[in-house]
């Protein structure tokens, strides 16, 4: 009799929008061939690839004799749920990326590997009271269980057995001894709700803050969108938090979406003050293990509270609650490179699909979220004063022309620096161009120090002494003559590093900190630096955009943005939306705490509309009046873009590709789509390939996604594609 036929359809990190059929390892019955597990598999040249099973099939396209076997299964059970599986291929299909790289990229690094996951269900412990009686060293038990009993002791709340897994090889025999002996003992059925001791909040909430979380807490059993839309420091965590301790009680998980930045010490420590439970972490400055002891607990259950960055939005969840997305506007939510998803929108598409409410917090909320609540798919929710005593920082514009200046700082600014430092309070200064100096350049000749991969300027870095590429990284030592003439060469424009010097001269007494990515690359550098502003210990911040969001400085009086003018002139058709969003985040940071904040602005343009309809209107008007524009010109989000982008080191192959690309298009579209293009992009050049792209557009996002999958056939199979990176770019957020 025919033996029922098991076909493993697997997907493995490759570019290829394809699965892979194999047979098992054996032909015996298998239990554990489940989707969502993972399989070693031969691929090409490599022996051993780590592939994930996404269907157990009984039928093959190929000749059954062509298939190969799989090595193993890794896994006793599947690492991805079923619908945790679901949600990761759909977003394959909606962004058009190859299955493969979706799934690997949604795994910790440890699990792509094929390291194993040696699973526990059974639970989690903590110390009895007994056990808290003794000195430890006095009792009479093993190296290893003296070790375990304080591991428990430091980690203070509930511990997982996927936690000690990670800590300790071969626990388990020592968990019984202990067991045994009462030291120990076992958390009932995963949800500890009687161990988590929420502390309550001392805060007197507002009426606002009081109307967003009666709305949000009334229907936290269903699906449902909130725009907490808060004017900078008017407490959007505060509301986060209170809604947060709701879905905790209620035994389900939380996941809280911040900035790559946003991701402070200060704030995790607020949520740790708060909940006095574990937080899962979920961002690329983790070692591997913590990573995947994180993602871990956020599957099992054992983690209430989420926090992470981008990429968090893949971590799994037992039993989800609530989802949060903090700063919903910034930028980092959308990957600028390979699998170019946004965690917003996916964390959105999340929510619905896993029915559970959501929250999207901002100051300055994208024109997409604004355009949303005007057709009442969000819900509304304005905090529109700050928290607590602070008021509305007051703005200046400071028209530079002409005036008196000390490099980039005007002598009005100067002064002003000044009198806030002798009140003992704290300015900043920001200025979003890291480095000394943006041009080296000879005055004789004309010569310019550029890199010769991205024809673009090198920036000098003084402290390093190198002239540095800021679009490759490249970078070379500094000369001090011309190459061409011989003269000496000139330094000009100001980065973060040349104002720090010149801020040194003119306050020689002052304690100064700059903080952008030079000065915080090392781990720790930013909790170092941020511990010092707290205490006081600073008198001026420079830096850049890395100290614009989020950050609570309630001494900050004076915040100064030294260059307004870039990005007033830009192609990209977002770039006013972003600007105004740094502006009012940037003027945010000042005026939290007791003392009135104030504002000043140095610019050359001191009569553009921008600055006049955001000091004088504020950010909802200008965001009402650029929904307009965007209306007038059908862009997003009045309608939907994708992007054909595509490099090469030939200039000519990327524009035939795109042009054919067009061509190809059209002929099987009608007029429901438009295509622009091949133009190139805001970064013509870098790392030596020339960058061009297409731009499609339709008021039918269904159409748009339609075609494009049958494009995308074509696409692989036209021998230009061959000749040039090429990728697509659905939603995209930039022109660079
Ligand atoms: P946001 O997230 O909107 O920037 P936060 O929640 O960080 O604002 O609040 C800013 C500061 O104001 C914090 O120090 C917070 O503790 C405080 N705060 C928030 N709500 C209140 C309130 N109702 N009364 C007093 N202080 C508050
Ligand atoms: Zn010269
Ligand atoms: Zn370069």
């Amino acid at each position: 009799m025919a033996r029922k036929r098991c076909i493993l359809r697997v997907a493995i990190a490759t570019p290829l929008r394809r699965l892979f059929d194999y047979l098992p390892a054996t032909d015996t019955v298998n239990e554990k061939l489940h989707p969502g597990t993972r399989v070693s598999v031969p691929f090409g040249k490599r022996k051993e690839v780590t592939g994930l099973i996404i269907e157990v099939a009984d039928n093959t396209e190929y000749p059954l004799n062509k298939l190969k076997r799989i090595h193993c299964v890794i896994d006793n059970q599947p690492v991805i749920g079923n619908k945790h599986l679901q949600f990761l291929l759909w977003s394959s299909r909606y962004y058009h990326h190859p299955v493969g790289e979706v799934i690997f990229n949604a795994l910790p690094s440890l699990l792509r590997k094929g390291k194993s996951l040696s699973y526990s269900h059974n639970g989690t412990w903590l110390l009895s009271d007994k056990a808290l009686q003794f000195d430890f060293d006095s009792l009479k038990v093993s190296d290893k269980q003296l070790e375990i009993l304080k591991y428990f002791k430091a980690q203070d709340t509930p511990v997982a057995e996927t936690d000690l897994s990670c800590h300790f090889s071969r626990y388990k025999t020592s968990l019984a001894v202990l067991e045994k002996q009462g030291l120990i003992k076992k958390v009932k059925n995963q949800s500890h709700d009687q161990h988590i001791q929420i502390n309550k909040c001392n805060l007197n909430l507002n009426k606002q803050q009081q109307h967003a979380i009666k709305n949000i807490s009334a229907s936290l059993d269903k699906h449902s969108i909130y725009l907490l839309d808060g004017v900078t420091g008017s407490g959007k965590t505060e509301v986060y938090m209170a809604i947060i301790e709701k879905v905790i009680q209620s035994g389900k998980q939380c996941l809280i979406l911040l900035p790559e930045i946003g991701l402070t010490p200060q704030l995790i420590q607020r949520f740790k003050d708060r909940f006095n439970t574990e937080i899962a972490l979920q961002h690329s400055g983790l070692a591997d293990t913590e990573r995947l002891r994180y993602w871990q607990s956020a599957k099992t259950g054992a983690a209430k509270l989420i926090l992470g960055t981008r990429s968090a939005v893949w971590t799994p969840l037992l039993n989800p609650g609530l989802y949060i997305i903090d700063e919903e506007h910034d930028l980092s939510y959308k990957q600028q490179d390979s699998f170019r998803y946004s965690a917003r929108d996916m964390l959105l598409v999340r929510a619905q699909r896993d029915k559970v409410p959501v929250i999207l917090g901002s100051a300055t909320p994208s024109l997409e979220s604004i355009y949303n609540v005007k057709k009442n798919k969000y819900e509304h929710l304005v905090l529109s004063s700050r928290a607590g005593k602070s008021i509305p920082p007051e703005f200046r514009l400071l028209d530079i022309r002409g005036k008196k200046m000390h490099g980039p700082l005007s002598q009005v600014l100067v002064d002003e620096i000044e009198q806030h430092i002798d009140a003992n309070r704290q300015v900043l200064l920001f200025l979003n161009r890291r480095g000394y100096a943006n041009h080296l350049f000879c005055h004789q000749c004309g010569w310019k120090a550029e890199c010769p991969r991205c024809e673009l300027p090198y920036t000098y870095h003084k402290s390093k002494n190198r002239l540095i590429c800021h679009h490759c990284e490249s970078n070379k030592i500094k000369m001090d003559n011309c190459p061409e003439c011989n003269e000496a060469l000139l330094l000009l424009g100001h980065g973060t590093e040349r104002i720090e010097e010149q801020l040194e001269k003119l306050y020689p007494t002052a304690k100064i900190v700059r903080i952008d990515r030079d000065t915080t690359r090392k781990k720790g550098s930013m909790s170092n630096i941020l511990e010092k502003i707290h205490s006081g210990d600073i008198d001026i911040l420079i830096g850049t955009q890395m100290l614009a969001k989020g950050h609570h400085f309630p001494n900050v009086t004076l915040t100064a943005i030294v260059d307004a003018d870039r990005g007033l002139f830009s192609t990209d058709f977002r770039a006013s939306e972003r600007l105004a969003q740094l502006f009012i985040q940037v003027s945010g940071r000042t005026g939290r705490g007791e003392n009135p904040g104030q504002v000043i602005v140095q610019t050359y343009n001191s009569d553009h509309p921008l600055f006049h309809q955001l000091i004088n209107k504020g950010y909802s008007y200008f965001s009402d009046s650029l929904l307009n524009e965007r209306k007038q010109a059908s862009l997003p989000p009045f309608s939907y873009i994708a992007f054909l982008r595509a490099e090469a080191h030939n200039d000519n192959d990327v524009k035939h590709f795109l042009s054919h690309a067009a061509i190809e298009l059209k002929n099987f579209t009608n007029d429901t789509l438009h295509i622009f293009g091949p133009i190139p992009a805001l970064i013509e050049k870098r790392i030596g390939r020339f960058r061009f792209q297409l731009i499609i557009q339709s008021t039918s996002r269904n159409k748009l996604h339609q075609y494009l999958d049958e494009w995308l056939l074509k696409l692989e199979q036209m021998r230009m594609s061959k000749k040039v990176r090429w990728s697509l770019d659905i939603d995209p957020q930039d022109m660079s």
